[in-house]
């Protein structure tokens, strides 16, 4: 998993050299299906079964869009705020990260935004070496977005990531009476895609026609951050960020 990790974040730091004024979000994922088959990995996200199988090896959202947008001929521009979410198998193992990265200089209520979205994810991961169960950090999580005046989206969640890229359990970034009966002891051997999802306005979200783009439904801007962390006997360990 540590290989299949370190292949997702080679992407990352990619697409992070690639986002800039002008580039489209084809080209993007163009380039991160060209790294993957350089090392003979799997591209999860592509296939995926829907209404439509999703098209593409990178899901790439723009501003209002919260996940799921497909790559196509959008241009960025200066002050978009871009999700990029991809995922690999290499040797039979996944990997799963989304950033969100700044197309130029964004506003600040976009810069506070990207800025306790990645706190939120950061939190988490530092979180799942000090607490016993998920619904004690899901709710620091919670806690976090909600004194910072924005929502937490509740219809998408992390999961449990191993052979497979969907593998129990859930893990939800707040809490609900689901996640009580759900909960689940942090214990090393747990791999987890940890993935906040926050909104400047409203948490509520629908799909756009294409079948997989997820919008905020007050069209504020949204952002996503995901890692894939490994807890081990000595603490968790993040696997996708490119070390
Ligand atoms: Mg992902
Ligand atoms: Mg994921």
């Amino acid at each position: 998993m540590r290989e299949a990790g370190r292949l997702v974040g080679k992407a990352h730091a990619l697409v992070r050299d690639m986002i800039a004024p002008g580039i489209t979000t084809a080209e993007i994922d163009l380039a991160v299906e060209a790294l993957f088959e350089k090392h003979g990995a799997h591209p999860l996200f592509k296939g995926v079964a829907g209404k439509v199988p999703f098209p593409a090896v990178c899901c790439i959202s723009v501003n209002e869009q919260v996940v799921h947008g497909i790559p196509g001929t959008r241009v960025l521009v200066e002050g978009d705020i871009v999700k990029v979410d991809t995922g690999c198998r290499l040797d039979g193992w996944c990997g799963d990260s989304a950033w969100s990265y700044a197309v130029g200089q964004i506003d600040p209520l976009g810069q506070r935004l990207m800025k306790i979205g990645q706190e939120n994810l950061e939190l988490a991961i530092r979180e799942m070496g000090r607490r016993e169960r998920w619904s004690e950090i899901a709710s620091l999580m919670e806690k976090h977005v909600r004194e910072a005046g924005f929502s937490v989206v509740e219809q998408f969640v992390g999961h449990g990531i191993g052979r497979e890229m969907h593998e129990d359990p859930q893990v939800p970034n707040f809490v609900s009476k689901q996640l009580l009966r759900q909960d689940f002891k942090i214990v090393p051997g747990l791999v987890l895609a940890i993935e906040p999802m926050v909104n400047a306005g409203t948490k509520s979200v629908r799909i756009l026609r294409d079948h997989w783009t997820v919008e905020t439904k007050d069209k504020k801007p949204s952002v996503h951050f995901e890692h894939t962390v490994a807890m081990t006997e000595s603490g968790p360990v993040v696997l996708t960020d490119g070390t």
